[in-house]
């Protein structure tokens, strides 16, 4: 990101003390420039249509999206039956207030929780949200219902659990909270794997301790089990609450609906959201029954949280992945990829790594890997990283082999070729 000149600094500062639009409108300098905030690091892509595996940007070019909007279109673009009940909805009834009943909401309660350990669910509206609404009913559990003094929250660096103040401090990565001080108190980090560490953490203020299973920003780390499992003891015998953040592993996306369930474990609590409801926003926080009461009325609420167009689509988005039981299909898919790639990329030294789990893959490199997903846009492949040195792969949970042995020839030629230019490698 480029830094401001001090002209420029001074121009902003005197734009905000007279409130002038002037002289400090980027639009009104020579060069235009977005009216949005810069916030993201884009790509030089305008994506205007999606079916299927397949996006297309604004000169009509076709590439098969092995992104899906990080891990959110796991049913693939704009798929047939969760539109059709997203149409019959808007024609229907878009929004009512959380005063009232919402009948969707209960449908997607009792799927979320027949087909997982929870018994308890709240809407809302974003990962972040989910993750939040969990950090609050861990207190609210702790200081309400057993009257204890307990608020703190432990995390693990490399982790990722969304940009608002609380949920960017629960993050153990620097590059997330700069800027953003004072950050709120409640949260310490402690490092993936450090048992001593994480139980010399513990206090008699801890109320619980939050987990991805795979920490898919952090570059796609697929948690340990004996690791896991050890933490999960250490709850039950300090009282404490295990969080799950399954708000990209949830789904379907890594073989199981929730990828807790590949771990013979349950949460207290877990959050979902990229997946749960096909790219129309929308978060889930859920909970264990004896945690019920901790949420009583009026303790906890959002305004977009499960409407009725959002219930309709993540009923008919969970219902499809049951019915065409897609974890299963992640699953194999996932075995096929990985498969791939190992056999095709096993002479190739650049690769440290290819890891993950069902369609979560991550291929970790030698070095930064930004110009490879450069190169794979210019071939028609979309794809991210994870982490600097991680390539991440991300197809839809419907993805055909023919796709996958398709995007592996790609990825290959790409990889072979950057390899060569970096470490003069020899490939074939
Ligand atoms: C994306 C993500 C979040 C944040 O979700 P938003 O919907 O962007 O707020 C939280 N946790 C994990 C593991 C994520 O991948």
């Amino acid at each position: 990101m480029s830094k401001l000149t001090q002209a420029e600094q001074d121009s902003l500062i005197e734009a905000q003390q007279t409130h002038t639009a002037e002289a400090g409108n980027p639009n009104t300098a020579k060069k235009k420039l977005s009216s949005i905030f810069p916030s993201y690091a884009r790509y030089d892509l305008s994506l205007v249509k999606g079916k299927g595996s397949w996006v297309w940007d604004d000169k009509g070019n076709k590439y098969l999206d092995f992104t899906c909007g990080l891990a959110v279109t796991s049913l693939g673009h704009a798929p047939e039956k969760v539109g059709a009940k997203l149409k019959e909805q808007i024609d229907t009834l878009w929004h009512v207030s959380n005063l009232f009943h919402i009948p969707g909401q209960d449908k997607v309660a009792e799927l979320l929780t027949d087909n997982s350990c929870a018994d308890q669910v709240f809407f809302c509206n974003s990962g972040a949200e989910a993750n939040e609404a969990a950090i609050k009913l861990a207190r609210r559990y702790h200081q309400k219902v057993k009257g204890a003094d307990r608020y703190e929250v432990i995390t693990f660096e490399q982790s990722f659990h969304g940009r608002t103040l609380a949920t960017l401090t629960a993050t153990g990565q620097a590059k997330v909270k700069e800027g953003f001080l004072p950050l709120p108190a409640g949260f310490k980090t402690v490092p993936l794997y450090d048992l001593p560490a994480l139980e010399a953490a513990i206090g008699e203020h801890t109320a619980a301790i939050m987990i991805e299973m795979i920490l898919a920003e952090g570059g796609v780390l697929v948690v340990e089990p004996e690791f896991l499992h050890a933490v999960a003891q250490l709850c039950k015998d300090k009282g404490l609450l295990l969080i799950i953040d399954e708000v990209q592993t949830g789904m379907g996306r890594t073989g199981k609906l929730f990828a807790h369930q590949h771990y013979d474990l349950e949460p207290d609590i877990f959050t979902l959201a990229k997946g749960v409801a096909s790219g129309f926003p929308a978060g889930v926080m859920l909970g264990k029954g004896y945690l019920r009461e901790a949420f009583s009325p009026g303790s906890h609420a959002t305004t977009f949280g499960g409407t009725p167009l959002a219930a309709a689509v993540m009923a008919a988005t969970i219902e499809t992945m049951l019915e065409d039981e897609l974890p299963q299909r992640a699953a194999e898919m996932g075995e096929y990829l990985t498969g791939l790639l190992k056999e095709k990329l096993a002479d190739c030294s650049f690769v440290i790594d290819i890891r993950g789990k069902g369609l979560l893959i991550g291929i970790e490199c030698q070095t930064p890997v930004s110009d490879i997903v450069l190169a794979g846009q210019k071939r028609g492949l979309l794809f991210v990283n994870a982490g600097p040195n991680v390539l991440r792969l991300l197809p839809n949970l419907y993805v055909s082999t023919e796709e996958i042995d398709q995007a592996v020839d790609i990825l290959s030629e790409l990889i072979h070729t950057y390899a060569k230019q970096v470490n003069g490698e020899a490939s074939s």
